[in-house]
């Protein structure tokens, strides 16, 4: 328990907890002394396509190496992030870092051109309008081909604001840099407005995945959701695929990538390295 921690330790690790002023000052610190001591790792997850059953891509998922912790998980620090506004930052650091490092993969042929990165914008950071122009210009200083890049945005940021979201969403378009809607089901989203928003791919929440077993031979929502993104021409990836009973069920209803601890955790660079010179077949 964060509790008992001792003293000195705030309670950042117990993410139901609630910060009093004090306590979030001394987050919204050290998060700020992380950003410029460069505490941040990325994790890549592979994301794997189900027709070949190889590796198409990785998702960037960001670690926080505190000095004085254990290696500190997003959940615990992405809200307080984002309510305190360094989630800009934080989330310009990752884009950066995940960029830098897939490019150089990419020089060294240590991956296939068609793979691409994966990275998560948060609610706060796609409504910044300087997003944009920050990714041009990071693709522009490590040459890569922006349709490398997906950003996955989840429903709820672009449903905040669908005007202007349609807005953002056209000036990535225009860049070539394609979308995902992440946690694809929990939020609420029109498909009239996903229809407009031309995103490329839907990723189906894992809550969803993990219930297909238990829904005898009707999967629960996976289907409905892997026919919509079918129907509109999108892509479409099962996140949280931790059985090969939900494998063997995903490839049975066609579903196109899946993603999950059945394949990989999100590893370091020199995991995942070693998982792709594996060349593993799944
Ligand atoms: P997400 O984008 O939906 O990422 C998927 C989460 O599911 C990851 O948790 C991943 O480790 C976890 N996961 C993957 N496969 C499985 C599985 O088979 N079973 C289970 N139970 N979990 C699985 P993680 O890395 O802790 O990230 C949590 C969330 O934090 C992410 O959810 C995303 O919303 C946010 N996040 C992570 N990195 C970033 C970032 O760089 N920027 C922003 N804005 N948000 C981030
Ligand atoms: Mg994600
Ligand atoms: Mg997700
Ligand atoms: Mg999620």
């Amino acid at each position: 328990r964060a509790k008992d921690l001792g003293k000195g330790q705030y309670h950042i690790f117990d993410p139901s907890m609630h910060h009093n002023v004090s306590e979030k000052l001394q987050i919204e610190n050290d998060l700020r002394r992380a950003i410029n001591n460069d505490e941040f790792l990325v994790y890549y997850q592979p994301i794997i396509h189900l027709t070949t059953g190889k590796i198409a891509g990785f998702e960037a998922l960001v670690r926080w190496q505190h000095p004085q912790k254990q290696l500190i998980h997003p959940v615990l620090f992405i809200p307080i992030a984002e309510e305190t506004g360094l989630i800009n930052a934080i989330g310009n650091l990752v884009l950066e870092k995940a960029c830098k490092q897939f490019r150089s993969w990419q020089k060294s042929k240590l991956i296939n051109d068609s793979m691409f990165i994966s990275v998560n914008v948060s609610a706060r950071q796609f409504a910044n309008m300087d997003l944009s122009q920050q990714i041009q210009q990071l693709l522009e200083v490590t040459q890569l081909d922006p349709h490398c890049l997906k950003l996955e945005i989840t429903e709820s940021a672009i449903m905040d604001n669908p005007k202007t979201a349609v807005a953002i969403l056209e000036g990535f378009k225009k860049q070539n840099v394609r979308l995902s809607i992440d946690d694809f089901g929990t939020g609420y989203s029109s498909l009239s407005y996903l229809h407009n928003f031309q995103v490329d791919t839907l990723k189906i929440d894992k809550s969803f995945v993990q219930r297909m077993d238990n829904n005898g031979s009707s999967c629960g929502l996976v289907p409905v959701i892997v026919n919509i993104a079918k129907t509109m021409k999108m892509g479409v990836i099962a996140e949280g695929v931790e059985t090969s009973e939900q494998l063997s069920l995903l490839r049975g209803l066609e579903c196109e990538f899946a993603q999950g601890y059945l394949f990989s955790q999100p590893v370091p660079e020199s995991l995942l390295m070693e998982l792709i010179a594996a060349d593993k077949i799944w």
